[in-house]
């Protein structure tokens, strides 16, 4: 399987390539040259398989002739074997129409896990075959840094640095990053935004001084190798809902886009989804570009969901290349023009290509919590504010009642236990995996967002790649 950019110029690279790589050259993100495709027999014959062992199936045509089938399987059994819960992503029943598959049960209590354990593993087998060594460089709004930093702790060729805006994750996200004392781990809090935590990285990832001497990395979702994992959920969902006979729908509590493509590749791998609801809250530039063509950036307004508090959703980019015929010189273009502008129009085959599966739904606050209300009064279940938003747009949907529909729950309602509290009531305790969160000791540095210092910093602690 080879992959290309959506920006048309970056050399097309093999599935260790576009793992190591993260961000191609040119700017794009890395797509499959095709999409592999199952047929209705081969989705059958799936129904009932254990978790890891669906997970190899589905990976085996990206991965290639990157990794052996038994070594394939291997790192999904360690990978998915560290989840708390047997089915690793169980469904759950909410009403005739309504469920909740639940992606919470590993290691740091929201989605992120299903992806990022797959992702240092992978890491770490590609780096032992070329002797290399890698530094992560990320940008947190919360729960994408403690589950990156779960996955690489203590690998030894490995260093991560993590950028989180200093006051402005909750408690459980800071402690579940800063208690990790492994020496290949550096936290770095910076005063300023997530927006000028994430501006830092993007310009790390172009420094030329840093590149030729680091092996410089990220794990955001622009890697394919977590889109990849996240393929895997929708696939064991809607089998134990009738797939292939029977179509099902999703609700996608969205951000950067990445969980919803997964569903989006899903279909096109030959999963029959009848539809994906792309649920925003009140940072709706996806609303507004899925119903009526309009991808413009506003200011981000803060919420009680702040891991969808985002304005530009970078995978939205793989959905206009695949959906706009595939022709990268052009959506470079369109994109140098967004990036100059921050607001472009879709082409209608972007838009006609995106209305076959997608629709949208937007949840504000009261809307948020009311779905909240909803599922602890009426089907006993406390959810996270993410989810929340996901069941306002299920709800929401005016799909058939013969259609089930799967909400992702994205993170564990403990993780944002001051607003479900406010929202509902009710406050959640923490499952016993986390531990002893609040008790150990925190280390972090403590820096300004100052370009200057942060990549001084980041050069004192780094090891260098082996051409570097
Ligand atoms: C990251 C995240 C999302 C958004 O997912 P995307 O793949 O960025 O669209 C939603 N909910 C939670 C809890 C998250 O951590």
């Amino acid at each position: 399987m080879q992959y290309v950019s959506t920006r048309g110029s970056a050399p097309a690279l093999d599935f260790e390539g576009v793992t190591l790589a993260g961000l191609a050259s040119d700017g794009g993100l890395y797509i499959p040259q095709e999409w592999p495709r199952f047929s209705e027999n081969e989705i059958a014959s799936m129904a009932g398989l254990p978790y890891a062992e669906l997970a190899a199936r589905i990976m085996t045509p990206f991965v290639g002739n990157s990794l052996s089938q038994d070594k394939l399987r291997e790192l999904c059994d360690t990978a998915y074997g560290r989840f708390a819960h047997a089915a690793v992503t169980p469904l759950k029943q909410f009403d005739e129409q309504n469920w909740l598959l639940e992606l919470f049960h590993g290691p740091t209590l929201a989605f992120k896990d299903v992806a990022l354990q797959m992702l240092g593993l992978l890491f770490e087998t590609f780096l032992a075959r070329s002797d290399d060594h890698l530094t992560i460089v990320g940008a947190t709004s919360g729960d994408t840094g403690s589950a990156a930093i779960d996955a690489v702790a203590g690998r030894e060729r490995i260093d991560i640095f993590m950028l989180h805006p200093n006051g402005r994750v909750s408690d459980v996200q800071r402690r579940q990053m800063t208690t990790v004392l492994a020496p290949n781990v550096y936290n770095i809090a910076i005063d300023g935004s997530f927006d000028d935590a994430q501006a830092t990285v993007k310009r790390m990832f172009g420094d030329a001084a840093m590149n030729g001497r680091y092996r410089i990395t990220a794990v955001n979702s622009i890697n394919w190798a977590r889109l990849m994992a996240q393929i895997v959920y929708y696939f064991a969902a809607a089998l134990q809902l009738g797939a292939p006979k029977r179509k099902v729908a999703f609700s996608v509590p969205t951000g950067n886009f990445g969980d919803v493509f997964a569903g989006y590749v899903a279909a096109q791998m030959g999963l029959p989804i009848e539809r994906l609801i792309v649920a925003t809250n009140v940072n709706d530039i996806l609303h507004r570009a899925l119903s009526n063509g309009d991808y413009s950036a506003g200011e981000v307004t803060p919420t009680a969901a702040p891991s969808m508090d985002i304005q530009v959703s970078s995978n939205f980019e793989r959905l206009l290349f695949d959906c706009g015929g595939r022709d990268g010189m052009a959506l470079a273009d369109q994109m140098r023009g967004f990036e100059g502008s921050k607001s472009m129009q879709l082409t209608n085959a972007q838009r006609q290509g995106a209305s076959g599966l997608f629709t949208s739904e937007r949840a504000d606050a009261d809307q948020m919590s009311a779905a909240m209300r909803w599922a602890s009064d009426s089907c006993g279940e406390i959810v996270d504010p993410h989810t929340a938003i996901g069941l306002h747009a299920a709800r929401n949907s005016g799909l058939g009642s013969d259609v089930p529909v799967v909400t992702l729950a994205t993170a564990h309602p403990a993780k944002f236990r001051d607003a479900v509290e406010r929202a509902t009531g009710l406050r959640p305790s923490l499952p016993a995996r986390v531990g002893d969160l609040f008790a150990r000791e925190e280390r972090y540095a403590d820096l300004s967002g100052d370009y200057e210092a942060i990549s001084a910093y980041v050069r004192d602690h780094a090891t260098e790649c082996s051409n570097g």
